[in-house]
């Protein structure tokens, strides 16, 4: 391709240079000229927006010089589509990829300022509700690290996750309004606006389908630059927003009807206002149908777009675009794109279903049928008629097959088909998404592995080749090096090469298992990052906690499948304990939580309650004064896993096997010197295989005996009959020991668990985790047993970067390769 010289070719990309000296003046000129403000009256967000302006000069040069070898080399790229992108904070991340912190921190002292202040100026943009949405943006770190040419769709919500409070030891929500003060990090791309339609009807003329009589609104895009780390590379995160189409309003508006044209602008941009806080479950309504549907008609007119700019036919489409769908919230991207491709641009149902076929593919989050999403028949007639007829198409050239293929089985079609029909006419996504993909993966090894044995057991035996394994993984360049600067150090000192590029180099600390000098390093930064954490919380909570405690932590959305009420029976076993015997000798522990309940989520809701009750027990017991303490610190973040992750000495991931389909949680901790424990479930079973079952605390029933457990007639009356210890927890939380003033405040959850069945089986995991967390003790009385651990867990963990995940992500699915960089 011809490129015009638009820039002198002795330009040099790095001009605006990055000492800090040169970065000084670009913030003071940025605060001045763009943020309009006079260094003497300008305040921290003026500061922050400044820094970030010029820091993203800097980010600009870099998607130049990448966006210019793309498209010379016209390769093939990835489209992530996800509802959620957990990005986190930007500004520190991205000092970390231009590795310019220091010369910001010394620039910004020259102007007065600590750079904490400013980093912590910036609001989360809080786009996701945990794993999903988070993985999503490592993803998206580790491609562009790679030099992977892709990009994100997701939406700009007007508001993520609401934002925690506990009062009164309750969950309080309040809206969060990220973009109160502006984000300076993306550009508003005005021209890139697209057209999405809804409702009305179709109509047959001859072999043509029209969608007639449909209302409109806009998608705007927004984009976020991703930065990669120390690579003259970037790709884009682009985001849609909701516009009102002003076809629809101009007629009542010419009619004077001011108000209600008003009200209509406001009610179709609705449609991008705010994130479902549903983690793990389905919310079936329909404007959240209407949200899925508006990311990927607008996604997908994009892609086309871009494709007829540099070639002049679909025929190829697969060749240079792989689509991928991040669980099956974007699963309507299937039949879009063979309504645009049929209805809009004449190619036939066949020839647009054979490409379909070759472009996506898709990963699977959960195996829970709560998860799983369906839409009611009707609901997606009314709001996506032509959709929901391609659905249709799609189904019939589908059973069709597999009538010819399997003609003895004749239950086989009404379990695979698209629709289900035995629960009132409902489309299963999943079953779409797995028609429609050449490769569907899950997220471990156990869970790919009881995805084709349960959930997709019919799939596999008709498409056996479709199904396979990407272990998640996580960014250490958030995770590890922005998240724990003085772990870094340790690295940077005993470790050739650059581990926050290549993670399996962290091996090389296996040498060191023996080196007390060593060891010690690693002890005295856990220490360091036990003493931020107490900081923040004595700030925050006006608790104090004692750093030489052993701290305990779970944090992650609260859910029964993660059992968050598992570790509180542990809690109040524990606390049981000291009253009984006061001069037992005993490991002081700090227990911490953290963690959002969907709003709408009761149990979990009372699951918070309650911790918050037992703290308020505990913490004012003086018998308990310096032997245990709970903490339930609120509004969950990526922000606050920053801070709470490297203080961890204990890490629980304690879901029920089978439920949790990988965890990431559960990495980051033992990438950051904490040891597991754990249940057999999702990654845990591959961290054990990497640090060796000395070095890791799993309990607990397998997959496997929670499912026979289940299908014998599993009795939680059994396990309260014959263990003295837990029925004395499960009664004291029944009759209100912690709930003083309202007794029968937790019989529901008493009841969920000893009389309605226990559904996620804590009862029958009780022993086992109370005799591991004994087990936990005793290491941790052994100060040189268990710093070795602590190594043998940080050296071994390597396998659980984002960037080999991605990597494979690469070479077995999408089959893309890096653009070559001047
Ligand atoms: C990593 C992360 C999660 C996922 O945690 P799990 O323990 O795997 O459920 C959720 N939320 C945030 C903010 C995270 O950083």
């Amino acid at each position: 391709m011809e490129h015009v010289n638009y820039l002198p070719s002795n330009f040099n990309y790095n001009s605006p240079g990055a000492t800090s000296d040169a970065l000084k003046q670009s913030i003071v000129y940025k605060l001045m000229f763009i943020v309009g403000k006079h260094p003497e009256v300008a305040d921290k967000h003026d500061w922050l927006n400044a820094t970030l302006f010029a820091v993203r000069d800097r980010i600009v040069e870099r998607q130049l010089n990448a966006t210019t070898a793309q498209l010379d080399q016209d390769s093939r790229q990835v489209y992530y589509l996800s509802m959620e992108f957990l990005i986190g904070r930007t500004l520190s991340n991205v000092l970390i990829s231009l590795n310019i912190y220091n010369e910001i921190a010394e620039a910004l002292k020259e102007l007065g300022l600590n750079i904490d202040d400013i980093v912590n100026e910036e609001d989360d943009p809080g786009l996701g509700n945990g794993g999903l949405g988070r993985l999503a943006a490592c993803f998206l770190d580790s491609l562009t690290s790679l030099g992977l040419p892709g990009r994100g769709y997701g939406i700009r919500y007007d508001y993520g996750m609401f934002t925690q409070k506990i009062i009164d030891g309750q969950q309080v929500e309040s809206p969060d309004n990220w973009l109160e003060y502006g984000n300076a990090w993306e550009f508003k791309r005005h021209h890139l606006r697209y057209k999405i339609k809804f409702g009305g009807r179709i109509q047959q003329e001859g072999n043509k389908t029209k969608w007639l009589d449909t209302e409109h609104i806009l998608a705007c895009a927004y984009d976020q630059l991703i930065p990669g780390y120390e690579i003259n590379f970037t790709n884009t995160l682009r985001l849609w927003r909701a516009q009102t189409s002003k076809e629809i309003n101009l007629g009542k508006f010419n009619q004077g009807n001011y108000l209600e044209a008003v009200a209509e602008k406001n009610s179709s941009e609705n449609v991008s206002r705010v994130l479902y806080p549903n983690d793990s479950t389905d919310s079936g309504k329909e404007l959240r149908l209407r949200q899925e549907y508006f990311l990927v008609s607008a996604t997908i007119q994009d892609i086309l777009r871009r494709h007829l700019k540099i070639h002049d036919t679909f025929t190829n489409l697969h060749e240079k675009a792989a689509i991928h769908l991040n669980d099956t919230h974007p699963v309507l991207a299937i039949p879009e794109l063979i309504r645009i491709l049929v209805d809009e641009h004449k190619m036939s149902f066949q020839d647009a279903w054979t490409i379909t076929k070759q472009t996506f593919s898709y990963t699977n989050h959960t195996l829970m049928s709560e998860a799983l999403e369906t839409w009611p028949v009707d609901m997606l007639g009314r709001v996506l008629p032509r959709h929901l007829q391609i659905i249709f198409d799609i189904n019939d050239v589908f059973l069709q097959a597999v009538r010819d293929r399997f003609p003895n089985d004749t239950d086989l079609l009404g379990r695979v088909s698209i629709i289900d029909e035995a629960h009132g006419r409902k489309v299963r996504m999943a079953w779409l998404a797995v028609i429609a993909c050449h490769k569907i993966n899950g997220v471990s090894a156990l869970h790919s592995q009881l995805m084709v044995d349960s959930l997709f057991a019919d799939f596999a035996k008709i498409y056996p080749e479709r199904f396979c394994n990407k272990t998640n993984g996580v960014t250490p360049r958030r995770w590890i090096a922005l998240a724990n600067p003085s772990l870094s150090k340790v690295f940077d000192t005993h470790l050739k090469g650059n581990w926050r590029r290549d993670l399996s180099l962290l091996a090389g600390l296996n040498q060191f298992k023996n080196d007390e000098n060593v060891l010690n390093a690693l002890t005295e930064s856990k220490l360091e990052n036990k003493k931020r954490l107490a900081n923040y919380i004595a700030e925050h909570l006006n608790t104090v906690v004692n750093p030489n405690c052993l701290f305990d932590v779970q944090i992650k959305r609260i859910h029964e499948y993660k059992r968050q009420l598992l570790n509180v029976l542990h809690v109040i076993t524990r606390y049981n304990r000291i009253i009984q015997d006061p001069d037992a000798p005993i490991v002081p522990r700090v227990v911490i939580f953290a963690g959002k309940a969907a709003s709408s989520y009761y149990v979990a809701k009372q699951i918070i309650h309650l911790i918050n009750d037992v703290a308020q027990i505990i913490n004012n017991d003086p018998r308990a004064f310096n032997k245990l303490k709970v903490v339930f610190i609120p509004n969950y973040s990526v922000s606050l896993a920053q801070i709470v992750i490297p203080a961890a000495d204990l890490s629980e991931q304690i879901s029920l096997a089978g439920t949790e389909a990988s965890g990431t949680g559960n990495m980051k901790f033992a990438l950051n010197g904490a040891l597991t424990i754990g249940t057999l479930d999702g990654a845990n079973v591959e961290m054990l295989e990497n640090v060796g079952d000395e070095n890791i605390f799993i309990f607990g029933n397998t997959a496997e005996q929670v499912e026979a457990l289940r299908s014998k007639g599993y009795n939680p009356r059994e396990f309260f009959d014959k263990d003295e210890e837990l029925r004395q927890v499960l009664s004291q939380i029944a009759n209100g020991t912690f709930s003083p003033f309202e007794p029968h405040r937790y019989m529901g959850l008493f009841d969920n668990l000893v009389n309605f069945g226990d559904y996620y089986q804590l009862l029958a995991d009780y022993r086992s985790y109370i005799d591991m967390q004994d087990e936990v003790d005793k290491h941790y009385q052994n100060k040189d047993k268990w710093a070795q651990s602590v190594l043998s867990n940080i050296a071994n963990m390597g396998y659980f970067s984002s960037d080999r995940t991605i990597q494979e992500y690469a070479d077995d699915i999408w089959k893309i390769k890096p653009v070559n960089l001047a």
